[in-house]
């Protein structure tokens, strides 16, 4: 039975890069759902589970353009500490979220500090990386006309008001 749009499927991953690390996973006690046919996970993941039946596995590979694009060394930009709020404590490996001016919202990394020169990475932190994800299909049902309005999943293994 393949799943149908606007349903909820709730199943355990483990996220591996392409050196076998891995760099997500879910357990038993936290499984993760989303709702089908709403662009929530990586398209390509979702057309991968979408012909998996309850209770199967799979070993979905995905290539660095079909999971979160390929490194782009222009994303890497240097700033003066001064722009950042005064007393901003920067450590490298340290995230952020910038807003830009039309409102979007753009998270990067600090990779390097030296002195005042600031290095910021906006590549995603997957980007460029091989993915696999071993998928488990826990379970598929019908979403709530109020998870659809809400656009999340409510329950036990979603998101608690
Ligand atoms: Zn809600």
């Amino acid at each position: 039975m393949p799943i149908n749009d606007n349903q909820v499927v709730t199943l355990n991953f483990t996220l591996k890069d392409d050196k076998g690390s891995v760099i997500e996973e879910t357990t038993k006690e936290t499984p993760f759902s989303y709702i089908s046919g709403n662009s929530q996970i990586l398209p390509k993941l979702e057309e991968n589970i979408n012909g998996m039946l309850i209770g199967s596995k799979k070993s979905v590979v995905l290539e660095p353009t079909e999971a979160y694009g390929e490194y782009k060394e222009d994303a890497i930009q240097s700033v003066n500490r001064s722009e950042f709020p005064e007393g901003t404590k920067l450590e490298e490996g340290m995230g952020f979220v910038a807003n830009t001016p039309d409102g979007k919202q753009m998270p990067f990394t600090v990779t390097k500090i030296d002195g005042d020169d600031i290095t910021l990475d906006f590549n995603h932190p997957l980007a460029g990386k091989k993915l696999t994800f071993e998928v488990e299909l826990l379970n598929i049902r019908d979403a709530s006309p109020e998870e659809l309005q809400h656009g999340h999943v409510h329950g036990a293994d979603g998101h608690h008001h």
